[in-house]
Order: structure tokens, then C-alpha cells, then sequence
């Protein structure tokens, strides 16, 4: 029972990597018209190795105090070996010794760019090809990035900074971190076996950092307790720290970048397919599914597998698809008033270190059944095709969809507070 049960789960889980498509535009439509970064000043570009030199010993003893922290704080945290801390004494590979510490992949390119808002292009400035920002195995024919290069010293806005780190976590930060991934990081970094993520994808490795299921029943944790292994508060908690250290000690370009890296797990849990293994399946039939499979009968089961899959897939496409249009048409709407509403802020309740898993998720894992239903409906009145890339179903779409729009809209609108919510404790004083 137990190793079926914890298949059935492992295969419904991650198929995609991101929530909510492309971080950065959703940034830019969630913070715009947050005053704290309107009237901000521009920052500098500033090369990392530089604020790692400059504030070494204040970056070190931060990290050992969040070490401390996450230890007694953390549920299921696998504490960080040792031999991992930076060095007392800097070494001559300052960024391998701080990513190391953090246990980021020490592959990422950690590129110098920023996205502009689709429609904005800057078609003029250089721009770097995708994979030379991404690694290998977050590359996918579907990205529509454009990464337009700045050089150290150059003066940006905060807002660019902040929404362009928002998307970068998905560039490889938490790829192949676990001891049965490939690569030479797994081994020293603590993290044990992965403890779920759809293999089919490559970059599936990352899921437990960027998927939190913390609103499971008892007796699904019983039976699966890998689900409780997952880490997206503990990054949100390390990048806000970081970003917090880097505004204090005078490295802004580094506060708002860091700051977005956190953003991006914060944004992650407000998709409900990254707070629900299995949405719309309640525990009873979970457990019917399960006794079906074992009697031989798994034809249930796998199609409510393939259907959560194709439902996570096919609602990204169509809201990033729309969001695009409405943004090249560039007429006020529901979808971009939903982002950009302040008036949300308030129900919320003070963000804690707490506030992804009490908060967050919680949320999305209550909106999951309804949105997944809706979904369905959806696509019951327009076949979904079975290649994400071709993208036929979508360029067909008249997005006329008011039930399942109501609850788009609504789950961006909490994409947008929590995200406000999110930086403003990052840049309080
Ligand atoms: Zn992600």
C-alpha cells in the first residue's frame, strides 16, 4: 500500500516547473504601483564578488545565524554539513564559497540582465541568447524571455531589478541539489534523496523547492511523508535575509535582487498546482483510486493523474497567452487590475517567516478543488491539444470564459498581494 500509494503521488506531482508562467511580468503588474519602489532611486550594477568582498563577514555571520534558525525552526529542514560555511578566511572563488553555503547549484550563470515587459523591448540594447542565462535543463522551446544585458555601474530601476530576479530561481538555482541527482553537488549538500518531482521533466529536480504541500491530511502524510519534504519557505527566509543585509550595508542592486529570488517561492505557492498534489481528489477517493490500482484496475488512476497534468499545463498556457495579448493591446482589464490591486493587502495578516505555509499555500490549497473543476469545464468546451508547444487550442481562444476567469482573476489578485506583501517586508527599515 505504502510504495503504490507514494507512486501515485510522485507521478501526479510537478509538471511543470513554473507557476504562472514568466515571474517578471507578473512582478512588474504586482509592484508597480507599490510606493516604497516608486520612489525609490535608481541603483548600480554591482558584480557579486564585490558585495561578497566588501560584507564577507557580515554575510558569514548571517548565514550561520539562519543556520541556527532554520535548524530548530524548520520542519523536516536537513541541516547543512559544515564543512559548507564560508570560510573564515575568503577564498579566491568568492561566488562558488557563498553559492556552496546557501546550497544554490554552483552552474547557475547568475547573467547581468533584466527582462523588459513584453511590448517594451529596447530592441536597440544587446541582449543575451537564453542559454546563456539558463542551464541546460530549465531550457525549453517555449521560453519567451528577452534578457537584455547591464553593465556593472550601470544605473537601473529597482522595479527592473526586483520583477527580473522574481523569474531567475527557475534558471537552475535548485537543479540537481539531491543526493540521487546527477552532478558532484548532491553528495555534499545534505539535502538526501529527492523527495518528489515528475521525472519526465528535466528540470523536475527543483520541485520540492519551488512546490510546498502543506495541507495534506494525516493519514496522506502517513502514507507519504516525502511530501513534507520541501523547502520553498526556508529559500524565501534565506533570500529575504540576504536582501535585508545587502539594503543595510549599502548594496541596493543586491537587496532588490536577492528580495526577488525570495518573491519567486512566494509567487510559486499561489499557483494551487504547486500547494496540491492532487487537486479535486479528495482523501476517500484517493484511497479508492488506490485499492482500485492495487486489484489491478490502475486506469483510474492514471488518468487522474494525466488529468491534473494536462489541467496545470493547459491553464498556464492560456493566462500567460492572454496576459501577453492584453499587454501588447495595452487597454486596461480585469486580468492586469487583478495583479495591480492594493485593495487586497489588508485582508492578510502580518507577514511572518511562517506566512508561505500558514498563509500562502494555505490559500491556494483551498482554492484547488474549485480552480480545478473550473478547468475542466473549460476544456470539456475546448479540446485541449495534446502538444504544449504547438500551441494551436490557444491561438484559437477567445478567452470567453467567465467561470473560469472569475478564478483566475482571483488567484492573481492574491499572486499580487502576497507579493506586495512580500517586498514591502523586504525593504521596510
Ligand atoms: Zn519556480
Amino acid at each position: 500500500m505504502k510504495l503504490t500509494f507514494l507512486l501515485l503521488l510522485l507521478c501526479g506531482t510537478a509538471p511543470m516547473a513554473w507557476g504562472w508562467s514568466n515571474h517578471t511580468v507578473g512582478s512588474y503588474l504586482a509592484l508597480q504601483d507599490l510606493s516604497a519602489l516608486h520612489n525609490a532611486p535608481q541603483v548600480e550594477v554591482e558584480p557579486l564578488e564585490q558585495f561578497l568582498a566588501q560584507q564577507y563577514e557580515a554575510v558569514s555571520a548571517l548565514l550561520e545565524e539562519q543556520e541556527q534558525f532554520a535548524r530548530e525552526h524548520f520542519a523536516q529542514y536537513p541541516p547543512r554539513p559544515d564543512n559548507l560555511r564560508l570560510p573564515t578566511v575568503p577564498g579566491d572563488n568568492l561566488r562558488h564559497d557563498f553559492l556552496t553555503a546557501m546550497r544554490i547549484n554552483p552552474q547557475i550563470h547568475l547573467a547581468m540582465v533584466i527582462q523588459p515587459l513584453p511590448g517594451k523591448d529596447l530592441a536597440e540594447r544587446e541582449h543575451l541568447k537564453t542559454e546563456q542565462v539558463m542551464v541546460e535543463q530549465t531550457l525549453s522551446p517555449w521560453n519567451r524571455q528577452r534578457f537584455i544585458r547591464v553593465a556593472d555601474g550601470e544605473k537601473v530601476a529597482p522595479l527592473a531589478v526586483l520583477a527580473s530576479a522574481a523569474d531567475e530561481p527557475d534558471y537552475g538555482h535548485d537543479i540537481n541539489l539531491f543526493s540521487d541527482n546527477p552532478g558532484l553537488v548532491g553528495a555534499l549538500y545534505g539535502f538526501g534523496p529527492q523527495s518528489f518531482g515528475d521525472a519526465r521533466f528535466q528540470y523536475s529536480s527543483q520541485a520540492p523547492f519551488h512546490m510546498g504541500f502543506f495541507h495534506e491530511s494525516e493519514v496522506v502524510y502517513a502514507a507519504a511523508g516525502f511530501l513534507q519534504r520541501s523547502w520553498p519557505d526556508w529559500r524565501a527566509y534565506q533570500y529575504r535575509g540576504l536582501a535585508r543585509l545587502a539594503f543595510a550595508t549599502g548594496h541596493p542592486y543586491w537587496g532588490y535582487r536577492f528580495l526577488g529570488w525570495g518573491l519567486h517561492h512566494v509567487q510559486d505557492l499561489t499557483q494551487p498546482y504547486h500547494a496540491k498534489p492532487l487537486p479535486g481528489v479528495e482523501l476517500a477517493s484517493l484511497l479508492l483510486l488506490e485499492s482500485k490500482a492495487l486489484a489491478g484496475f490502475d486506469a483510474d488512476k492514471q488518468a487522474a493523474i494525466e488529468r491534473v497534468a494536462t489541467r496545470h499545463m493547459e491553464v498556464e498556457k492560456y493566462q500567460s497567452t492572454w496576459l501577453r495579448r492584453l499587454l501588447r493591446e495595452g487597454q486596461p482589464h480585469p486580468m492586469l487590475k487583478a495583479y495591480a490591486d492594493l485593495v487586497q493587502d489588508v485582508r492578510y495578516p502580518p507577514y511572518s517567516v511562517d506566512y508561505l505555509l500558514e498563509v500562502v499555500s494555505a490559500e491556494s490549497a483551498d482554492a484547488s478543488a474549485a480552480f480545478d473543476e473550473a478547468i475542466g469545464q473549460w476544456l470539456d468546451t475546448a479540446p485541449a491539444t495534446s502538444d504544449f508547444s504547438a500551441g494551436n487550442q490557444v491561438q484559437r481562444e477567445d478567452f470567453d470564459h467567465p467561470a473560469l476567469n472569475r478564478q483566475l482573476f482571483r488567484l492573481l489578485g492574491h499572486f499580487g498581494a502576497h507579493s506586495r506583501i512580500y517586498v514591502s517586508t523586504g525593504l521596510a527599515p
